[in-house]
């Protein structure tokens, strides 16, 4: 076969897509997704994994439940079933977020990892590659999520550690660990629920908290934690919401700081406002620390081929380590030449802003307030679409010819899209 014959058939197929292209299948590009179809729009969602919310369905443990009470985690336009309880399983969940998708007829196309995306002025159309196709569409809609890649800290003598060292992503049950002494490296939500879990399997965890962290319970006098924060907030200044939280989980929890949980001087509202820090919301591990079935430690010196050294001098010897570390945006990996997100993947412009940048660029699921700022962000975004949608449903056919006079490899999908539509 001759070679310029070989590379054309190496070229991406292409794919117009009428209405904008959605980035990413969890609950965050459902939402949009379905607020979309509430204005008869329609779109096209790429999703890198098999399956719709793959966060949920391949990379959470099995003892996972929300967080937050449900109330705050629907997605819009349809609620939890009635039997749920208050804090759903993640098994619960993802039924739920089947249902959604069917509900509102997503048929997201998967195993498509978007690899770029590119603005291109002269078309005023987002050029968006997978490894198998070119989709371009005037608008693209991000919804990767704030925890796209597990974040793995470089910690010196890592690669000389002879056990397994594992994320939370990959993290399934304590089962997996029965009574081998684990270091558990962060105490955040994770960090904390997987010592417990850890715990409850006969494994002896040791969490190492090398910064500060807010401890709170999960619920204050029969209410959520969360559902009396967001009450307050409505009527007083954060600084005597995170005073009242803070008095009222002393009272439950005792002071945190001398199980060497250090708690930050900005209270934990105020904190998660200003750089999105969680607060841990207890579920059991402060009564397993306190009774020393988890132990505390500080921070790591250096990894060893048999355990670790830490900070205050102390060693000790562990069969496996596993990585507690939180994730990452995946942005800035393949959104080009856009100066809309940070170089941690986030929107420049904060909350209640980030949602919207130039040229149909939108994001949904990048507020740190989980699902309920998921919520806000499809909403705005579906119905800042449905305003322009009349107009440019009519000139988005003459921009595509244009399109496909210049690039005729375009023309076989441009017809069989335009039948279709
Ligand atoms: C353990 C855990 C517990 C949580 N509990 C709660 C809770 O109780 N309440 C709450 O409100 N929030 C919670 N969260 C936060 C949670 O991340 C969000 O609520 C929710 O999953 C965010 O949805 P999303 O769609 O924005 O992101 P994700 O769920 O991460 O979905 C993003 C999707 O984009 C896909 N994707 C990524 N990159 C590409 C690419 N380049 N090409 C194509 N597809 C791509 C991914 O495969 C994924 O399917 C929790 C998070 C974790 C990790």
């Amino acid at each position: 076969m001759d070679s310029s014959k070989e590379k054309e058939e190496e070229k991406p197929k292409c794919v117009r897509v009428h209405g904008p292209l959605i980035v990413g299948a969890g609950p965050s590009g459902l939402a949009v997704a379905a607020c979309l179809s509430e204005h008869g729009i329609p779109f096209v969602i790429l999703e890198r994994s098999d399956c719709i919310a793959s966060l949920w369905q391949h990379s959470t443990y099995d003892r996972l439940k929300l967080h937050l009470p449900k109330q705050f985690c629907e997605l819009p336009l349809m609620g939890f079933p009635e039997n749920f309880p208050k804090y759903p399983t993640k098994d619960q969940f993802i039924s739920y977020m089947e249902s959604y998708a069917s509900h509102f007829t997503i048929q997201p196309r998967f195993n498509q990892t978007v690899q770029s995306a590119e603005f291109d002025p002269s078309s005023s159309f987002w050029t968006v590659r997978t490894q198998d196709f070119e989709y371009i569409s005037r608008w693209l809609l991000i919804a990767t999520g704030e925890n796209a890649e597990p974040f793995i800290p470089k910690i010196t003598g890592m690669e000389m550690f002879q056990g397994p060292i594992a994320h939370t992503s990959v993290y399934k049950s304590g089962s997996d660990y029965k009574n081998q002494r684990v270091l558990v490296i962060g105490c955040g939500n994770s960090g904390m629920e997987i010592s417990l879990d850890l715990c409850r399997h006969s494994a002896t965890p040791h969490m190492v908290a090398r910064n500060t962290v807010h401890v709170l319970p999960r619920e204050i006098l029969g209410f959520s934690t969360f559902e009396i924060a967001m009450a307050l907030s409505k009527w007083l200044p954060l600084r005597l919401v995170d005073k009242f939280l803070l008095l009222m989980t002393s009272y439950i929890l005792g002071n945190t700081d001398q199980y060497g949980l250090r708690r930050p001087k900005t209270g934990p509202i105020e904190l998660k406002n200003a750089i999105g820090k969680t607060p841990v919301l207890d579920v059991g591990a402060l009564a397993q620390i306190k009774s020393g079935k988890i132990k505390v430690v500080e921070g790591v010196k250096e990894i060893t081929r048999n355990g670790a050294k830490f900070m205050d001098g102390q060693e000790k010897e562990f069969d496996s380590i596993i990585l507690a570390t939180g994730y990452r945006s995946n942005v800035p990996t393949w959104l080009k030449s856009c100066d809309f997100f940070t170089e941690d993947g986030m929107p420049k412009t904060p909350f209640p802003n980030g949602w919207k940048g130039e040229n149909g660029l939108y994001t949904v699921g990048f507020t740190r307030r989980g699902l309920l700022g998921t919520s806000f962000d499809a909403l705005k975004i579906a119905g800042d679409i449905a305003d322009e949608w009349p107009t440019i449903k009519e000139s988005n056919s003459h921009i595509i010819l244009l399109k496909v006079l210049i690039d005729p490899r375009n023309y076989e999908d441009f017809c069989k899209e335009e039948k279709e539509t």
